[in-house]
């Protein structure tokens, strides 16, 4: 039997296909939004509201081994933060209790992201040998279409690849690390740096000095991957972590990153940490916004810094480290056999505090000077600039100048000279720019065409909004939100968990690479090859068409 659902009336939002605000219906059958229904099907009446298609997060941090070693890390979270199971209908999946604070659990990450209007998430930064635990994670995470990236860069066979020259045969070990890891993209993190630290290097000068322990470069390990990602036609470009995160003057080398992959498709992550002016505390966002508005290329999120708590959780070891020496917060630092590592630090940002101030400021300089939403969209990061329930005051503040500059008038000033948010930046997003940073451009950077709009054939991901003059509050609090045609938000309380589905690509490659491969692992590593690393992924080849 069909199920079938008509949202009649609402105003609706839908960039990708060019509605901005008109009064229509959308009609969803078998979890797919049509073009018509017969007439008699229930109906949703969204009279007065605003309809946009459900959030997609393009830069989380929610299921993985990472994840749960900063959920021990924190177990004063867990009590301050109790979810008990929310009290659900006839859902699919039962309920479940949890706990939240910055590290939610699965189910309660599932459920608090639904409760959003957010329907499909990424987690940025999945060691491939752990990839297995990470579908485990994502297998308990209801409410979410989600998949992953899998962490490439300071990888040890990479590298030998690299190094020897064998570029092709590096891109084939790409392809075979997305399939057999049921991964979604390829990271890279801090390019050679991480390998660098691990070595006992110290930390590597620009892109062009090379690993002791190699003779790469993080210009040869960024040409690679972005290479590979696009000569595979993945569906998104290299997902890129620039070397040097976190510190003042690594403005240069995210330039320098940018202009070394010219002319080729690539996204840079959480951007805003990467835009420091130097050699003291500045902001270098102008230079980098005004390179992307230039270059159709490229694409960012903006790693936006919320004021409030967040936890640090990066494969980028070495910027945890100064950050546990610089804030005395406790550190967990963890090293992944062969191929990356992992640091976590919980932090406080403060407006009192001059650094927090600045990270605040530069975020919203490069949302605030961008020309293209659909390449500049929004993230915080989660949960390392702030948790992604603070999306609704992020959203305020670039629709709200007035919220905006009562919140400068509040923060410690100390670094902000020079600020263009200080100079005054009158812009505010309309409801479409929004609808385009939130879902529409992060389901475009990713190659979903079944997600992030409304036309016929697109997942029936629905998000319902009941207008309120409180911005952050409507976006805190959709009234409905429609799950692949699954009603799990009623009236702002949610009320079913549909289970999510796991995006991933299989690319092909040359078998030649196997027997390679083998050799390698016989002589290098714990983990067998033919264990090598999941299998529970249903298989189920990733909809691209729409
Ligand atoms: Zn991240």
């Amino acid at each position: 039997m069909s199920t079938r659902l008509r949202i009649v009336g609402g105003t609706v939002h839908d960039p990708a296909n060019g509605i901005d605000g008109e009064v229509r219906d959308i009609c969803i059958e078998d979890g797919r939004i049509r073009a018509s229904l017969p007439d008699g099907a229930p109906t949703l009446d969204a009279r007065g509201m605003i309809v946009m298609p459900g959030g997609v997060d393009i830069h989380s941090h929610l299921a993985s081994s990472s994840c749960n070693h900063a959920r021990r890390l924190l177990p004063e979270e867990h009590s301050a933060d109790p979810a008990p199971a929310p009290p659900l209908l006839d859902g699919v999946v039962p309920a479940r209790s949890g706990t939240g604070g910055t590290v939610p659990t699965t189910f309660t990450s599932g459920y608090r992201y639904a409760g959003l209007g957010y329907t499909t998430v990424f987690d940025a930064a999945v060691a491939p040998v752990m990839a297995r635990h990470s579908h485990a994670e994502l297998e308990d995470t209801p409410c979410l279409d989600a998949g992953f990236f899998a962490l490439m860069g300071n990888d040890e066979y990479l590298l030998r690849q690299i190094a020897a020259g064998e570029r092709e045969r590096a891109r084939d070990y790409a392809a075979w690390l997305l399939g057999s890891t049921g991964a979604y993209a390829i990271k890279i993190v801090n390019p050679g740096g991480v390998e660098a630290w691990k070595s006992g290097q110290r930390n590597l000068n620009g892109l062009d000095e090379a690993l002791a322990t190699h003779g790469v470069t993080p210009r040869a390990i960024l040409e690679t991957l972005t290479d590979a990602a696009n000569q595979l036609g993945l569906p998104h470009p290299v997902h890129i972590h620039c070397n040097n995160l976190g510190l003042p003057g690594n403005v240069a080398v995210t330039l320098a990153s940018m202009q070394a992959l010219a002319g080729r498709r690539a996204h840079f992550t959480h951007v805003q940490f990467h835009s420091y002016g130097g050699p003291g505390w500045s902001s270098g966002a102008v230079p980098i916004i005004e390179y992307v508005n230039a270059h159709a290329e490229l694409s960012i999120d903006v790693g936006q810094v919320m004021f409030g708590p967040a936890t640090t959780i990066t494969a980028d070891g070495p910027v945890e480290y100064l950050l546990h020496k610089s804030s005395g917060r406790k550190w967990v630092n963890i090293d992944i056999e062969l191929e990356t590592g992992c640091g976590i630090v919980p932090l406080l940002y403060k407006d009192k505090a001059a650094v927090s101030a600045l990270q605040w400021a530069i975020g919203l300089e490069l949302f605030l000077l961008s020309r293209d939403p659909w390449r500049v969209v929004l993230s915080t990061d989660h949960p390392n600039g702030g948790s992604f329930l603070s999306y609704p005051a992020l959203i305020q503040l670039l629709m709200d100048r007035s919220v905006r500059e009562e919140k400068l008038r509040q923060v410690n000033p100390k670094l902000l000279a020079g600020s263009a948010l200080v100079d005054g930046l009158a812009r505010e997003y309309t409801l479409n720019e929004i609808a385009i940073i939130t879902r529409a451009g992060p389901a475009r950077l990713l190659g979903l065409r079944q997600k992030g709009h409304l036309g016929a054939g697109a997942d029936a991901d629905v998000t319902v909004y009941a207008k309120d003059a409180d911005i952050a509050q409507m976006f805190a609090t959709p009234r409905y939100v429609i799950k692949g045609g699954t009603l799990v938000v009623e009236e702002g309380q949610l009320r079913r968990a549909a289970a999510g589905r796991r995006l991933y690509v299989r690319p092909g490659y040359d078998d030649a690479l196997l027997p390679d491969l083998r050799r390698y692992f016989d002589a290098y590593s714990t983990v067998s090859f033919e264990n090598y690393p999941v299998s529970e992924i249903p298989d189920d080849p990733l909809p691209l068409s729409p």
